[in-house]
């Protein structure tokens, strides 16, 4: 990797603005500043002029990547391609530069746009009520999780169960054991579907909740909701969907309608912020009408005042679960999601999950014979090969699949996940992609597909072409040191 610190580049003397002379009586810091707040040196920052620094950023900036410059397969993130205008929108100065604390009476717009953006989740979910609070899904389910634990104790009820089914993303059983819960794993069946004996075997007087996501992680649609659903209800649980999955379902069906309880919703995947190593994200909380009155404080209200439409936050309300973050949430994101929304109206939130749903189609169909498919059937926005062919009959593994993508300029896709699938290389195209594009990632996985069994060492010592060679992927999390040694 050739880029320098930006402390390396920097040179004593060189600076990147120009002020006009004072044209007041210039007086020692000590008189304007308490002295125990002064530097005793000053600060050691690079010192370079502009130009420089945003060739710097833009160099670095071009070692990485990123939506903007291609395809992100990356399977459950929904890596699609985010529209500039909300970002412009987000830029705005009445929205950029408010303060948090700033008073309500010079808050409506943002406090409308947060209505409003409720309200349009509602309409998309049909839930009864939604909080924007939540600052990513996995916070999304924990607030859920608060939510359905609070309505177990208002009826006197000491369940200490949550179901989650072996096919759900990590941050189920992680918020489940966050919120107090006893875990409990229902597995799929052979279709990749919930598997009804083993639920109702495991489904007792102690379950507060079944976690499902629909359409699951394999992308298959989970068709046998309506009797979930009265198993569940029926034995007194609640039903938590995990909605990352949204962008299958927009205006084509409703989790409200499926009978869910409470869902969330997030908003960074689904309705187009960009995300990706950490945030900001947003994890709104939908719920049904038996959920509503404990929501997170404040809430945004709505009301009339001498004939004008006003916006108020109203933290009084006796059962809610108290606040999930400072502030509202992360409004940029907000922001971002009200603007698509709008944008593309209910029509075009429609063909969005159309469109999602014919590409990965479309892809599946042309990568079938190359790679194994273990549940063989019409999927939703996104799919789930396995490697276990390459691995088998050649060495190569999916990990290494993963790498010698990079080489071709791909991002690789979501890799060992669901963990029901061995192998797993889970990919979800997004409606944003031209069938070009999609045929040119599919010729790279065939071409892969076709090394591995004749160039085998092509792909085990991929990637070449990257900034950076085979990484050790668990160093960075495990030893988390992001010093640089000076
Ligand atoms: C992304 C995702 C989550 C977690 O959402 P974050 O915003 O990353 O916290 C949960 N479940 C599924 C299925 C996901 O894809």
């Amino acid at each position: 990797m050739k880029e320098q610190l930006i402390f390396d580049l920097s040179r004593s003397g060189r600076k990147g603005y120009c002020l006009s002379p004072l044209d007041i009586p210039e007086r020692p810091a000590e008189e304007l500043v308490p002295s125990q707040f002064l530097r005793k040196a000053p600060a050691e920052l690079p010192e370079m002029p502009e130009s420089e620094v945003v060739r710097h950023f833009v160099r670095l900036s071009n070692l990485n990547y990123h939506v903007d410059k291609n395809m992100y397969p990356l399977g459950s993130c929904t890596m699609k391609y985010n529209p500039k205008i909300n970002d412009y929108t987000c830029d705005l100065p009445g929205f950029a530069s408010m303060h948090p604390l700033q008073p309500e009476s010079t808050s409506q717009g943002a406090l409308q746009l947060m209505h409003e953006l409720a309200e349009m989740l509602k309409e998309i979910a049909g839930m009864a009520a939604v909080t924007l609070q939540p600052a990513a899904g996995a916070h999304g389910e924990l607030t859920g999780i608060l939510l359905i634990k609070k309505y177990h104790e208002k009826l006197g009820n000491s369940r200490h169960k949550l179901l989650v089914v072996d096919s759900a993303h990590g941050t189920n059983p992680a918020s489940a054991a966050l919120g107090g819960y006893e875990c409990v794993s229902v597995k799929c069946d052979e279709s990749g579907c919930t598997d009804m004996a083993d639920l109702r075997s495991k489904l007792d007087g102690e379950v507060a909740a079944l976690m499902l996501t629909n359409p699951n992680t394999v992308g298959i649609f989970e068709k046998q909701m309506p009797e979930i659903e009265k198993l569940v209800h029926g034995n007194g649980s609640l039903l938590y969907m995990d909605g990352a999955n949204m962008n299958a379902l927009l205006g084509i069906t409703r989790p409200g309608d499926m009978g869910f309880d409470v869902m969330h919703y997030n908003l960074h995947k689904t309705f187009s912020a960009p995300h990706g190593g950490g945030g900001p994200g947003s994890g709104p909380v939908g719920v049904s009408e038996r959920l509503a009155e404990f929501l997170p404080v404040p809430v945004v209200e709505k009301y009339e005042e001498a004939g004008e439409t006003r916006y108020r936050l109203n933290s009084g309300k006796p059962d809610t679960i108290g606040r999930m973050m400072n502030f509202y949430g992360n409004f940029s994101v907000l922001v971002r999601a009200y603007t698509y929304i709008r944008m593309l109206g209910a029509e075009g939130l429609r063909r969005v999950s159309e469109n999602a749903i014919i590409n990965a189609n479309y892809l599946l169909q042309r990568l079938v014979g190359h790679y194994a498919l273990p549940y063989p059937r019409p999927v939703m926005h996104e799919f789930c090969l396995s490697g276990d062919r390459q691995k088998k009959e050649h060495g190569v593994r999916t990990l290494d699949i993963a790498k010698r993508l990079l080489d071709y300029g791909y991002h690789a896709p979501t890799v060992y996940f669901p963990l029901i699938v061995s192998e797993a290389l889970m990919i979800e195209p997004t409606e944003t992609e031209a069938k070009e594009t999609l045929d040119a990632f599919a010729d790279a996985m065939i071409s892969i597909a076709e090394e591995a069994a004749n160039t085998p060492e092509l792909i085990l010592s991929a990637p070449q072409t990257t900034p950076v060679k085979r990484l050790d992927e668990a160093q960075a999390s495990r030893q988390l040191n992001i010093c640089c040694p000076l």
